[in-house]
């Protein structure tokens, strides 16, 4: 994925060098910093530094492990997590790319709601585009929004029950990751 298409994309992205430093932040890690209240976490701040001097405690361990594997073994790592806001209830899903000695970490919304219940409304609509079809990544199985955001999210009911009138594509994040592959 190349530097404007990081920068733009909706979901919050990073990247880390080997040493798992912030070597790139996007614009949408700056938004998503601002809006919970971190003006000390905004890119410009965070950029050389670690990530691990930001995970701290048990879970830090868990995410060292997971890094270090990833870019031994060269292969797609993910995992879904919660970080919820005082207002609404979020999962992530976290997607780790090695990509020629760094990571990519593509963090994609799966839920979002208010605490008090009620899933996600009107999903067909959100999904299905103009076309009337469903558009999910072949790889990462991540669900194309049909808005002109056109966002790649998580959306777990689509993984569990495949909608109708479903196409393959891949995501820019997977898109990436494979013309690596193929390239090296
Ligand atoms: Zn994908």
């Amino acid at each position: 994925m190349d530097a404007g298409a990081i920068e733009n994309d909706p979901s919050v992205i990073f990247v880390l060098d080997a040493a798992y430093r912030f070597r790139l932040c996007n614009a949408a890690w700056d938004r998503f910093a601002r809006e919970n209240g971190g003006e000390s976490v905004v890119g410009e701040v965070v950029l050389g530094r670690s990530v691990f001097d930001y995970i701290l405690g048990a879970v830090a361990r868990h995410y060292r492990r997971a890094f270090e594997r990833t870019l031994q073994q060269g292969a797609l790592w993910s995992q879904e997590y919660e970080c919820s806001s005082p207002h609404v209830y979020r999962r992530f899903l976290m997607s780790v790319y090695p990509i020629q000695g760094e990571l990519l970490v593509v963090n994609s919304l799966c839920v979002e709601r208010p605490h008090e219940g009620g899933v996600l409304s009107a999903v067909e609509e959100r999904y299905r585009n103009a076309g009337g079809m469903v558009v999910m990544c072949s790889n990462c199985r991540k669900t194309q929004t049909s808005g002109p955001e056109q966002r790649w999210d998580w959306a777990p009911g689509f993984v569990s029950e495949p909608p109708l009138n479903v196409s393959h594509g891949l995501c820019p994040a997977c898109f990436e990751y494979y013309a690596n592959q193929l390239g090296s």
